[in-house]
């Protein structure tokens, strides 16, 4: 699925905007610099792909890439920038849910979670809307090369812990590192599989 090469579609900053497709569907989502466009470039191989940026709070939008015709990528806003309005979370939530509610295709979200930060108060609430509209889900923990491996464990140990509560959450969870390429292979299967559905 990889070998092939991911195209940018189109963004689309309202709902109303998301392409006509009956693809299968995987998006990303996370916390603002999270390593979400690193995580996707790695995926795609293209070091261009989705714009790496420090600029979190830019204007949201939804970015989708095809992948060979068989599988649709769809790089969701980041969430949770500390300095972003109040209203932040509900207009990440609006836009979010009026693009869940017409994705029959959508397969899984990728949830990325900062492997140094963990679980914050604004990913589980993201995870119990995902809960709510019965999206499945899978979190990423991301930058595993910040870690050492004992406390990259702890960290994935008490990540997983809290899965038991969230009922549309996969039990596995991924680690990944975009700069040493760690878990990017597994990942890309992951979804190949997905794709095949
Ligand atoms: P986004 O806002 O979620 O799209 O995050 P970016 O992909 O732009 O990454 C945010 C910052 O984290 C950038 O400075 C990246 O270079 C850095 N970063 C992303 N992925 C990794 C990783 O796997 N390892 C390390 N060490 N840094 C990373």
């Amino acid at each position: 699925l990889f070998a092939q090469e991911a195209r940018f579609l189109l963004a689309a900053v309202g709902a109303d905007q998301v392409p006509a497709s009956d693809l299968p569907e995987v998006a990303f989502a996370g916390r603002s610099n999270v390593g979400k466009s690193s995580l996707v470039n790695a995926l795609t191989g293209r070091r261009t792909l989705a714009r790496t940026s420090n600029t979190p709070g830019r204007t949201q939008q939804l970015i989708f890439f095809d992948l060979g015709g068989r599988l649709m990528l769809v790089d969701l806003p980041g969430y949770g920038y500390a300095k972003a309005p109040k209203g932040d979370v509900e207009r990440w939530t609006r836009l979010t849910r009026d693009y869940l509610k017409g994705r029959p295709q959508l397969r899984r979200i990728l949830l990325l979670i900062d492997s140094r930060h963990g679980l914050k108060d604004v990913d589980r609430a993201v995870m119990r809307e995902l809960d709510a509209a019965a999206v499945s889900y899978q979190l990423v923990l991301t930058k595993s090369d910040k870690l050492k491996a004992g406390a990259l464990n702890a960290r994935l140990q008490e990540t997983a812990a809290e899965l038991a509560k969230h009922v549309a959450a996969h039990p596995e969870i991924a680690v990944t590192s975009s700069e040493k390429s760690e878990g990017i292979e597994e990942l890309r299967a992951a979804l190949a599989d997905l794709a095949a559905l």
